[in-house]
């Protein structure tokens, strides 16, 4: 297992739609190994996607155990290869949201209150299920990620031209995780 660099959101890997995961093998495995090593290692990421670590496939790691209210939860890891959302609720919720690859930004977000999931587990078993207020925000934000859009792009037209400076310094790195990170012209960064 190992800790990978991040992916700002302003390299090209995370504008655009990753490729499927066709047969699930050791590496896929080893992968999805490195993407949940790499999130525990930010200390507060609850989702990653594989293009956040510049890899381009469609797979998402999730625990959301760190955002219990007892921080000594068990970890609960999840795995989702080719995850793809099948129903939205009608009712949707606003809440903030953040992500690994856009440091220390959040902002209020609309999303669907739950989502119907299929996806593809690392024993290769078909899975669907239905994901549920934090849960299907996470579910909603990572399958983004995986068709190239960031939630900076939900915001309402107010949200975004107040974020448009902070959004500015996480571009030029003046903004900068405590987790190593890739910035969009490739270099590799160490706060
Ligand atoms: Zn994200």
């Amino acid at each position: 297992m190992a800790v990978l660099p991040i992916y700002n959101c302003y390299h090209p890997v995370l504008r655009k739609k990753t490729q499927k995961v066709e047969v699930i093998d050791q590496s896929i495995k080893d992968i999805a190994d490195d993407m949940l090593e790499t999130m525990y290692n930010t200390g507060n990421g609850v989702g990653l996607t594989a293009n956040q670590v510049g890899i381009d496939k469609s797979i998402v790691v999730i625990d959301l155990a760190k955002a219990d209210d007892d921080e000594n939860a068990p970890g609960r890891p999840i795995v989702m290869i080719n995850p793809e959302i099948l129903s939205y609720s009608e009712e949707t919720v606003e809440d903030n949201e953040g992500c690994l690859s856009i440091p220390d930004l959040y902002d209020k977000v609309a999303r669907a209150k739950s989502v119907e999931v299929k996806y593809t587990n690392l024993s290769g078993n078909e899975v669907t299920e239905t994901a549920e207020d934090f849960h299907a925000r996470v579910v909603q934000h990572e399958v983004d990620h995986l068709n190239g859009i960031l939630f900076v792009e939900r915001l309402s037209p107010l949200r975004k031209s107040l974020n448009k400076n902070r959004l500015r310094k996480i571009q030029k790195g003046i903004t900068l995780p405590d987790y190593p990170m890739v910035m969009p012209d490739g270099k590799l960064v160490q706060d």
